[in-house]
């Protein structure tokens, strides 16, 4: 690059804006059907488990007996697999990512139960 091709260059990055963006005050805007995280909604969940089968990553562990669904977001590669095996449509993909983590933590969701039938 000649000198003044490098100047030109120079001037026009000083006076232009930056390509990054100035995370996290300023948030990124995700993409229409963005694959960011799961999202389970436990109210038609019949815990079969084909959701955990179809992982590729052994991400999700469903327990039948104490009405359990649990995820490691950590290990979650994004493939939309479990979405894609749920019979009942209870898995979606939000946009946003998973926000950073200390720890490889397991994320629980427990039926709750349903105390209609008591009274
Ligand atoms: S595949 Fe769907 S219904 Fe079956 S355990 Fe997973 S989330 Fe529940
Ligand atoms: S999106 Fe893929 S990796 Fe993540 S929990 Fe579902 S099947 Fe597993």
């Amino acid at each position: 690059m000649g000198f003044a091709e490098f100047t030109k260059t120079a001037v026009r990055n000083l006076f232009s804006k930056p390509a990054t963006k100035n995370y996290p005050k300023v948030k990124k805007e995700f993409f229409e059907n963005a694959r960011g995280h799961v999202i389970f909604d436990e109210t038609d969940c019949i815990y079969c488990s084909l959701c955990a089968r179809k992982c590729p990553a052994d991400a999700i562990k469903v327990d039948r007996n104490a009405k359990t669904w649990s995820i490691v977001r950590a290990g979650c590669v994004q493939c939309s697999n479990c979405v894609d095996a749920c019979p009942k449509k209870c898995l979606s993909m939000g946009p946003e990512y998973t926000p950073v983590m200390t720890e490889k933590g397991c994320e629980t969701y427990a039926r709750v139960p349903d105390n209609t039938e008591d009274n």
